[in-house]
């Protein structure tokens, strides 16, 4: 009955539904969760505020190609996402910019920091926080400690339960200090949201005759993995399994767990037209959750009202109601990520996609390339069925 079978209504899942459908295929996409869009799923609250489940969502890229993608299935609210760190009850921006420098010191002293910076790495240049503390100058390094200390260990251990020397180093890159005076969060041409949420960007991509959703399926109920074989239903299969789920649940964690780092979000409306006064203000150096939300700033969304959330860390323990968020890149995870992977070996007809299934820190448009990347192979090897 069906050329192609996905496992997860996510990102990854729904381009590579919609790429394979496009080319003939009929595509059935199985997904566990009760709706589609995988932790970019939004929904009205119960006061109406659109709100994001499974987090803050912002779409930005430098990539027209990832743009131009999603824009077939939306239009934009465009906006600069902006973020500040409240430090000891003061909101400086974030990342750490010529901004928050001179919120931060004297004018004199800011004014020769300031040209300092632009000496030692040129305007518009980003510096990893870990970069700019190995630097030779006493002055540079004196902001890199000030940086790391209120701005990056405090958060990163909420977040990760290490220090940001423990952690892949690509992680805290992701927010260097910003040598300019762009507060925005990032730094890429095309940011925003889908004008009428998520949701809707992903109903509409995958609202196409050769694409049938089921949610509320665990796959694993439908679908088997044998060593050289694919089983639907009890029937051999032959056509092709993107699977974006994790990848030790394949095989049912015979050989431990993959770790992952979990969140628990605690929203909360307020009868009043504002509670922050900012999308997300992370906090650095204090409470026990990361940051703070506030929707209708993300979203433009106007409302007497509004909705905010926490996000409180945890290590992920794979107990039932737990949602695996973030892996956690190191040797030793890599190692027993391959294990798992070397599992699916005789059987090239299955292949890994996604933020789980490759166990890889990716962002909405990385995964958006990923999906088109993967779905053109194998639209070049494998001919649809007559
Ligand atoms: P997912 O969205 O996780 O989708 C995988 C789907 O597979 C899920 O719906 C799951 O239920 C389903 N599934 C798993 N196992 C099975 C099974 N056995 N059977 C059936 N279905 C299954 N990116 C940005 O670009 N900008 C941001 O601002 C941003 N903010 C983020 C904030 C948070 C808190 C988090 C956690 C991530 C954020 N991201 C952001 C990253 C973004 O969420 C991911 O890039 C994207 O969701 C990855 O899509 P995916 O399809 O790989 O995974
Ligand atoms: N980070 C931090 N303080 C901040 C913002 C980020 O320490 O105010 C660190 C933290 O380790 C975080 C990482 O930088 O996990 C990456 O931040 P980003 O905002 O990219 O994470 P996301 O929420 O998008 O996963």
């Amino acid at each position: 009955m069906f050329d192609s079978i996905i496992i997860g209504a996510g990102v990854a899942g729904s381009v590579a539904a919609r790429e394979l459908a496009e080319s003939g295929r009929s595509v059935l996409v199985l997904e566990q969760r009760g709706h589609i869009g995988g932790n970019c799923y939004d929904e009205p609250d119960e006061h109406g505020i659109l709100v994001h489940r499974y987090g803050p969502h912002i779409f930005h890229t430098k990539e027209q190609r990832a743009y131009d993608y999603l824009s077939r299935f939306t239009e934009w609210h465009a906006f600069g996402h902006e973020v500040v760190a409240n430090v000891h009850g003061k909101l400086i921006p974030v990342p750490f910019n010529l901004n928050t420098l001179h919120m931060v010191y004297d004018e004199a002293k800011a004014d020769e920091l300031e040209k300092k910076l632009i000496e030692a790495f040129g305007e518009g240049s980003r510096v990893p926080v870990l970069k700019l503390r190995e630097h030779e100058d006493p002055q540079i390094r004196e902001i890199a400690e000030f940086v790391y200390e209120n701005i990056f260990l405090h958060y990163t251990m909420k977040q990760w339960g290490q220090t940001p020397e423990e952690i892949d180093p690509a992680v805290t890159g992701r927010v260097p200090v910003l040598i300019s005076h762009d507060n925005r969060y990032f730094q890429e041409p095309y940011q925003g949201m889908p004008l009428r949420g998520y949701t809707a960007m992903f109903e509409a991509m995958l609202d196409y005759p050769k694409i049938t959703v089921l949610t509320g399926v665990d796959a694993r109920t439908r679908i088997s993995i044998r060593e050289k074989e694919v089983l639907l239903d009890g029937a051999p299969f032959a056509g092709e399994v993107i699977y974006t789920g994790p990848l030790d649940e394949l095989f049912d964690c015979r050989f431990g767990r993959l770790p992952y780092r979990s969140l628990r979000f605690d929203f909360e409306y307020f009868d009043q037209e504002d509670f922050q006064g900012h999308s997300v203000v992370n906090y650095t150096v204090s409470e026990d959750f990361t940051r703070i939300t506030e929707f209708k700033y993300l979203t433009g969304q106007k409302a007497p009202g509004t909705t905010i959330v926490r996000e409180y860390p945890f290590a992920y323990t794979g107990v039932a109601g737990e949602i695996p968020y973030y892996s956690i890149a190191n040797d030793a995870n890599q190692a027993l990520y391959e294990r798992y992977r070397s599992l699916l070996s005789g059987v090239p007809q299955v292949h890994l996609l996604g933020r789980l299934a490759e166990y890889k820190y990716y962002n909405i448009d990385a995964m958006v390339l990923k999906a088109l990347e993967l779905t053109e192979k194998i639209k070049s090897t494998r001919e649809v069925r007559e």
